[in-house]
Parts: structure tokens; sequence; C-alpha cells
């Protein structure tokens, strides 16, 4: 792997695939091709990292690692996914936790019997909580409003949802997507685990670490600093390009820009051992105005730290404007619309691939990326590269 730091207009010559973005699904590309073709890969990547949104670094006063773009956690299901990732990382066995603040008092997250039997005192076997949970059960639930007060009711929406929503998406939960609310489960037992995925940790090396393992190979260059657009990218006849990106940008926004949510982080290095005693914790009422606070060295306990230093991170949401990072898509009904004419148009460019979290305007979690650059090598770049080892 040759890492350039500074942007040269020279980058595709001598490239067979340029990968725009090292995130994980442009990392798994060029992994995948240096290691199954001998193709040249490059990789261009604005930032000044590779690692996309799952980047984290070591601060030196505390040696804890810190994850740039809030906590990232690693889970799956899927055993591919996870083969997969093993071969470039041994993983802890952190199960992650959330904890929510309202009203002045702590709650496990996602609700589960605990948190149920706190907000409906009595209710403290699992038969009575499925039974509690089946009467929310409404016939609407088009709108993310009504889902969550299907799934958990009107006490705990009041509680939990409706203002870190608000804070969160400030859009009328009424105007939101359900889908939203359904990835939270509702638990009627004590599993306190965020996700339920079979395979979950983090890389017991860090993620620098495992990015970097993926790109080790010489067949690889990655020139950071460098924005696709703001460079010669003539693609030649006989290149292809891997474009993970924002699919709207691609195209000049001819179809009008689609809407994202930014998150703002306020990072603090604190002179404690503890602040909050876990990695994540919830802020459900409308003040303070962040939406939860991160502190990164509970992913690690396994790790040795600098005594009587802690970091902590203060994440802030809003929309993103034209400057800003784009995190969430809000993927309303005219964002809908905007996407499926992007999508249109990016079938008929030829040699360029559209994929990740910026290229299909999706929410990805980590695996999904992965799996997806997978079935994308597997099922259409593999077959089209000649020369396969
Ligand atoms: P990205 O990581 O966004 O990488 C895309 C890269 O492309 C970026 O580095 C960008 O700079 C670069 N790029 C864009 N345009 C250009 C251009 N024109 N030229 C050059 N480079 C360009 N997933 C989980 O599994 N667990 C979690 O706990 C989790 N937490 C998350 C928390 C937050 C706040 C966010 C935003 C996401 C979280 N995710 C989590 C999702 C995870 O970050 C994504 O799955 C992952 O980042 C997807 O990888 P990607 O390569 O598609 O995109
Ligand atoms: N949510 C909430 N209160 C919480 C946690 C989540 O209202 O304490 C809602 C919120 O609308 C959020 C959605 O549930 O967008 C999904 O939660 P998740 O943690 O998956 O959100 P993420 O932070 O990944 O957007």
């Amino acid at each position: 792997m040759r890492v350039v730091s500074e942007p040269r207009v020279e980058w595709t010559r001598g490239a067979d695939v340029v990968v725009v973005g090292a995130g994980f699904f442009g990392l798994t590309i060029a992994e995948r091709i240096a290691a199954e073709t001998n193709k040249k890969v490059t990789i261009l990547e604005s930032r000044d990292h590779i690692g996309g949104n799952a980047h984290s670094y070591i601060d030196e006063a505390s040696q804890v690692e810190v994850h740039s773009y809030g906590s990232h956690l690693f889970h799956t299901n899927n055993l591919k996914v996870w083969d997969y990732v093993n071969k470039f990382t041994k993983f802890n066995d952190y199960k992650h936790r959330v904890y929510a603040i309202a009203k002045g008092e702590i709650y496990s997250l996602p609700l589960n019997l605990q948190t149920l039997s706190q907000i409906y005192p009595g209710v403290t076997s699992v038969e009575a909580a499925t039974n509690l949970i089946g009467g929310f059960a409404r016939e609407n639930r088009e709108n993310f409003q009504d889902m969550a007060i299907s799934l958990v009711g009107e006490a705990a929406y009041e509680l939990f949802i409706k203002n870190y929503t608000q804070k969160q998406w400030q859009t009328d939960p009424k105007k939101l997507p359900p889908d939203i609310i359904s990835r939270l489960p509702v638990r009627t037992n004590l599993d306190g685990r965020y996700f339920s995925d079979k395979y979950q940790g983090l890389p017991l090396n860090g993620y620098q670490k495992w990015h970097e393992r993926m790109i080790d190979d010489e067949k690889i260059t990655v020139q950071l600093k460098t924005d696709f657009f703001e460079n010669n990218h003539e693609i030649k006849e006989n290149q292809f390009v891997v474009y993970t990106g924002p699919i709207d940008r691609y195209f000049d926004y001819k179809h009008g820009v689609l809407g994202w949510r930014t998150l703002d982080f306020e990072t603090e290095v604190l002179d404690l051992d503890d602040f909050q005693g876990n990695s994540v914790v919830n802020y459900c009422d409308l003040e303070p105005a962040y939406t939860r606070i991160h502190e990164f060295k509970h992913l690690h306990p396994e790790r040795e730290y600098v005594p009587g230093k802690t970091v902590i991170m203060r994440e802030f949401s809003r929309f993103a404007g034209e400057k800003d990072e784009p995190y969430y898509p809000i993927n309303t009904e005219s964002d809908r619309d905007k996407l499926l004419k992007y999508r249109e148009d990016a079938t008929r460019v030829k040699n360029v691939f559209f994929g990740g979290r910026l290229g299909s305007y999706q929410y990805l979690d980590m695996h999904m990326a992965i799996a997806s650059a997978l079935s994308l090598f597997e099922n259409e770049l593999k077959p089209l590269m000649r020369g396969s080892k």
C-alpha cells in the first residue's frame, strides 16, 4: 500500500480501478480486487485519513481510542461478513449497552422489561410485558409517530422518543418514515444489549489498524486530501470507477439536492477516571441540546489507560447545509423521487459503479456496507476483470 497525501492530477495513470472514498465500502472493493485479480487500484479520499466515518485515533493524553464520527459498534448476523472481517482484525467481546436519561432518571435502552416496569409499575414478568405491548398495537403505522406509539405506547413515547427525535430530526414525527423507529427493538425480557446480533465486538487493535490491514497490498495506492471532482478525472475506456461519494453530487445535483442530517461533535478530555459509567448515554429531554454523550474508554475495558483521564464527546444533530458532512439520509418522499431519477442516471454511466452509504443514499451499518461491497465485487466487478488470478 502506498499512501500519498498531496493531491495530484496524474492519479488515474496506471490504475485499472479508481475507487472514490476510503470508507468500508471502498476499502472492501480495493481489498477484493487486489486479493483476487492482478489489477491496480487507486483510492481517492478527500479527507486526510482512511476509514471513512469509522475512523478513529488515539488521544495522546489519555490513550483512549476516540471514534472521530461517534461510537462505531461492529455487529452482524452475517457469517460471511464476520469471516471476512476476521481476516483483518480480532475483536473484543464488548456488547453495546445504552442508557437514557429522562426527567432525572436513568433507564435502560432499548426498552426492555426493566424499562417497562419503571414506566408501568407492576409490569414485572415477560407475560405482563407481552400483554402490555400487545395493547399498544395500532392499525395505522404509516409514519414515525404512529409506529413509535404502536411499539412502545404513549407514556414511553413521551418520555424517550418525542423530544429526542425532535432534537435529532427537527422534523414533525408524523412526517418521518416509520422504519427509523422500527430498527429499535422492544424487549419483553431483561436483555439489555443494544444489538441482538450473533457477532459483536470492537477491533482489538483499533479501527485504524483494521483499515490499514485491509489495503496492505502493493497494488493499492491511496491518495488522501484528493477530491474526485476537484481533479482532472477523465476516465479512460479501459478503467473502472467505484464511486462511494454522494450520488447527487456526481450528477451535479441536476434533479435537486438530497436531504441529509449532519452531526456536530464536541470532544473534551476530562480529568476523571469515569464520567458517565457507560460508553453511550442518551439525553431524552429537550435540554440539554445534545442527543448523546460518548465516553470511549468503556468500549475497550481490556485496555490500559492513563489514570485520572477520560475522553467524552457530545453529539448534536441538525440539517446538513451545503458545506456539511452528510451523515444520515432524511429520505422524505421528495428525496425518494429524486433518488429514483439519480439511480436511473447511474445505470447509464459506463464503467462507473455506485455504492456505499453516500452512493446509494441509504443508511448502512458497517456490516451492510461491507456485505454490499462484497456482492458488487463478486457479481459485477470480478466477471469484468480480465486477468483475474
Ligand atoms: P463512508 O464511511 O462515509 O466513506 C465514504 C468516504 O468517501 C468518506 O471518507 C468521504 O470522505 C469519501 N468521499 C466522498 N466524496 C468524495 C469525493 N468526491 N472524493 C473523494 N472522496 C470522497 N455502523 C455500524 O455498523 N455501527 C455503528 O455503531 C455505527 N455508528 C454510526 C454513527 C454515525 C454518527 C454514522 C454517521 C454512521 C454510523 N455507522 C455505524 C455507519 C457507518 O459509518 C457506515 O456503515 C460506513 O461508514 C459506511 O461506509 P461507506 O464506505 O459506505 O461510507
Ligand atoms: N430514538 C429516540 N430516543 C432514544 C434513541 C432513539 O427517540 O433514546 C429514536 C430516534 O428517532 C432515532 C431512532 O429512534 O433516530 C433510531 O435510533 P438509533 O439509535 O438507531 O438512531 P441513530 O442514532 O443510529 O440514528
